[in-house]
């Protein structure tokens, strides 16, 4: 097993935990292009509208006795659902917020769903910021450290990713499955 985990879409080994994931930021950063890469390890230039289905789910073997199931929604940072988005992640157990490394407005916006989040949702709720499209370094505007010293006085995991390049897509959604209070729930199986 790899020490970042391993993603499964066959049977999983060992005892089951699910929990609801949504993805939040400004539109365009790259919520929708995480998703398909770490579900599908895909990417599309072209893509202009969501995956299409209402969640997606995908599981993560963290070694050979847990698995961790996330049912993962990102159509709650889309501009057309806003009013719906604390429908979204009321019951969410874990959330990413994205931002784009190319856009200083994004890093803005994505401190201010941490900030709804840390008001509405769960107090318990796992948060990561992720700062995408690590692969366009010649456009960058948003500095790795000022991202990273935002994300450790709030309490985040934090890291820069690209959907395109696949850069620490895995990675993020591993270390929040690691970060769940596995000992403190009923396995599903
Ligand atoms: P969403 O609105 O936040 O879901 O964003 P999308 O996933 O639809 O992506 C918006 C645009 O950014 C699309 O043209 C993607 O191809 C592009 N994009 C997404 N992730 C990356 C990335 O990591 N690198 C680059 N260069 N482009 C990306």
């Amino acid at each position: 097993m790899s020490a970042s985990g391993n993603r499964h879409n066959s049977q999983a080994p060992g005892k089951l935990f699910q929990f609801k994931l949504v993805l939040l930021g400004e539109s365009a950063v790259g919520k929708s292009s995480l998703v398909l890469r770490f579900v599908k390890d895909q990417f599309d230039d072209y893509r202009e509208s969501t995956i299409g289905a209402a969640f997606l789910t995908q599981t993560i073997a963290l070694d050979e006795n847990t698995t961790v199931k996330f049912e993962i929604w990102d159509t709650a940072g889309q501009e057309r659902y806003k009013s719906l988005a604390p429908m979204y992640y009321r019951n969410a157990n874990c959330a990413v917020v994205v931002y784009d490394i190319t856009q200083p407005s994004s890093l803005e916006k994505a401190k201010s769903w941490v900030n709804e989040l840390k008001r509405q949702a769960d107090p318990n709720i796992v948060i990561a910021l992720a700062g995408n499209k690590s692969d366009l370094s010649e456009r960058r505007v948003i500095d790795t450290e000022t991202a990273q010293n935002y994300a450790a006085d709030a309490g985040l995991l934090f890291f820069e990713t690209s959907a395109k390049k696949s850069t620490n897509v895995n990675e993020l959604f591993t270390s929040i499955a690691r970060k769940m209070p596995l000992d403190q729930l009923a396995a599903n199986s």
